[in-house]
């Protein structure tokens, strides 16, 4: 529910500024642990959402989409956009902004920037799957493509899956310093690979996160060696892969929501009789996880629009009775509700 102190009319608006506030405040490996647990909880509530592939509109450059859903009390979606062209103008490849309302008025409780949100709630998925889907004890984990979610993914994967170790390949030398950089503080062991075949010698977890608007070859199937689990998020659009479908023949595939994910995700390489499950029966025990040592299991990410509820509500709780936030009036609010012309009239 919205910040006690907010009129209806005024709706708490979350800044880039204040989200990095607010992170800070909280601490970056604890918001990953803490988004981890409210998207799983919500994924153990699937049948309540109301679920649809998002709505996708595509252009040379790239993709917008809006992602609705709703749980049958609150309502949210996110604005993002995908343009693997916008680095070399200096913008993000991925933007993006939501809301939270309530279903009952229909009144927004939450507008909030969600670049850096999507980031944390695209790495939290992550380690949700892998701490159930991961070889026991993985320690070590490889990452090819180092730019924006990169070190996301790695955090939350140290914090929720026990990970020590990161080995880091980008094909521009630059994003993995930047990585490297960045995580330098961090705990983890850091290990810079000039190939994608050295990044993923001796790991227990492969994260691609690359971006390009293509059929790439990220991996091809000798990379991938008996045991592993893959986090692939890159391939998140029609036409747009990161992994040789060898590899989807000798693994056994978790998705988010099996209508999106089949037009958007790795399993756009296959045809339709292509085996995979939804992740939230593994959680309600209805289908097995990952059911021995030498399976290959991959998560085949795109993001789904639960993922996103899950993280605006728990912005919602974690602004409320804080500064990290500021109001905004972004609903007409005449003294009489029928009088919106009086009102109009009234400021002349
Ligand atoms: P980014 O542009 O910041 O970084 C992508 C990196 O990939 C760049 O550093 C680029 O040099 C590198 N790269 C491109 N081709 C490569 C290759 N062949 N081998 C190695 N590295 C290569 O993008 P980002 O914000 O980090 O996003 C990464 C990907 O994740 C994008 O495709 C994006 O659409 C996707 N994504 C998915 C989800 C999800 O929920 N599944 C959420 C957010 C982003």
């Amino acid at each position: 529910m919205p910040p006690s102190a907010s009129p209806l009319a005024l709706v708490p608006f979350v800044s880039v500024e204040n989200m990095m506030r607010l992170v800070h405040h909280i601490g970056v490996e604890q918001v990953l642990a803490e988004l981890t647990d409210e998207i799983e909880a919500d994924y153990g509530r699937w049948a309540l959402f109301e679920k649809a592939p998002r709505l996708a509109s595509h252009s040379v450059q790239g993709v917008i989409e809006l992602m609705p859903t709703t749980d049958g009390t609150l309502y949210s979606f996110k604005y993002v956009n995908g343009h693997p062209s916008n680095a070399a103008r200096g913008c993000q490849t991925v933007a993006a902004f939501g809301m939270l309302a309530r279903v009952d008025t229909g009144y927004p409780l939450l507008l909030t920037e969600m670049t850096l949100l999507t980031a944390l709630r695209t790495a939290a998925t992550s380690a949700m799957v892998a701490r159930r889907l991961a070889p026991a004890g993985a320690t070590v984990m490889a990452i090819i493509g180092n730019g924006a979610q990169a070190e996301f993914q790695a955090l939350a994967m140290k914090a929720v899956v026990g990970i020590t170790e990161v080995r880091l390949y980008d094909i521009d030398p630059a994003a993995t310093a930047k990585a490297e950089r960045n995580l330098g503080a961090s705990g983890l062991r850091i290990v810079t690979c000039t190939t994608a075949q050295a990044a993923v010698e001796g790991v227990h977890i492969i994260t691609t996160c690359t971006a390009d608007k293509s059929y790439a070859t990220i991996l091809t199937d000798n990379m991938v060696g008996a045991g592993i689990h893959i986090n692939a998020i890159g391939g998140d659009c029609p036409g747009k892969t990161e992994l040789h479908r060898d590899i989807l023949t000798r693994a056994t595939t978790f998705v988010e929501f099996e209508p999106q994910t089949r037009l958007e995700g790795e399993i756009q390489q296959m045809d339709g009789a292509y085996p995979v499950t939804e992740f939230w029966r593994v959680l309600a025990g209805e289908m097995p996880g990952r059911r021995d040592a030498r399976q290959i299991t991959l998560f085949d990410s795109v993001g789904f629009a639960t993922e996103d509820f899950s993280a605006l509500r728990y912005v919602l709780g974690r602004i409320e009775g804080s500064q990290f936030y500021q109001l905004i009036d972004m609903l007409a609010d005449p003294d009489d509700p029928r009088d919106l012309f009086g009102m109009l009239q009234r400021a002349a």
